[in-house]
């Protein structure tokens, strides 16, 4: 998965490390967002002779949430190449309108992401299969937003079925085989087949739901009045 990236300006009150550009994910990794920066703080270490190890402290203007990059200076030419991002940044680019139709979906995937990252898959596949709910969920209610306490108390297949027809009969008895199993099931016999299977359905719903919204209008859902 390629990563986009984007050439942000440091602040120039920063001595040494100011003024001058580095690329940068486009995304930040905590909330998803594609914003530049607010730059922070700066520090380096020599890593050789033609090179300096940068450290760069930025805070999303987006969540106000923290992280960190690493850049290598070519001392001679003074040019920087970026090297890392901490927190890890999110493996897929998400689309702003899923961002915008569901805060909370995107909240709990990117900690079903870090979790799969330090793997801890148990807790990963719990995570993501909470996020497909969520935004499963959270699209039902929009179509039907008098039936959103229906809804929110419906097993997630029985949901997908109902308000996603169309991927059920394309890939019908994977599917439900995929969102049936609950969280026991997945604590106590994960395989990471069934992993990747669920990560696979979950893009499904996203590229599907992306669709939809879009052609809809990207109308955010109504307030939720039942949680
Ligand atoms: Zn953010």
């Amino acid at each position: 998965m390629t990563m986009t990236l984007q050439t942000v300006k440091f602040q120039s009150s920063i001595p040494h490390y100011g003024g001058r550009s580095y690329t940068i994910p486009q995304q930040c990794p905590h909330c998803g967002i594609v914003v530049a920066p607010y730059s922070l703080r700066a520090a380096g270490i020599d890593y050789s002779k033609n090179e300096e190890f940068i450290f760069l402290l930025h805070k999303c203007k987006g969540c106000e949430e923290k992280f960190l990059t690493t850049h290598l200076l070519n001392k001679n030419d003074q040019t920087t190449t970026f090297k890392s991002i901490y927190p890890p940044a999110l493996n897929m680019e998400i689309s702003e309108v899923i961002m915008k139709f569901s805060p909370k979906f995107i909240q709990i995937y990117r900690q079903a992401h870090t979790a799969e990252i330090e793997s801890h898959t148990e807790l990963a596949a719990a995570g993501y299969r909470l996020a497909l709910e969520i935004l499963v969920k959270d699209f039902a209610k929009l179509e039907q937003p008098e039936r959103a306490e229906q809804i929110r108390k419906m097993p997630l297949v029985d949901c997908a079925q109902t308000y996603f027809p169309d991927l059920f009969v394309l890939v019908q008895r994977d599917l439900a085989q995929a969102l049936g199993s609950d969280y026991i099931a997945y604590t106590q016999d994960q395989s990471d087949a069934e992993f990747n299977e669920l990560k696979y359905y979950l893009d499904i719903f996203l590229q599907n739901i992306e669709m939809k919204l879009k052609i809809r209008g990207a109308t955010p859902p109504p307030a939720p009045t039942d949680q």
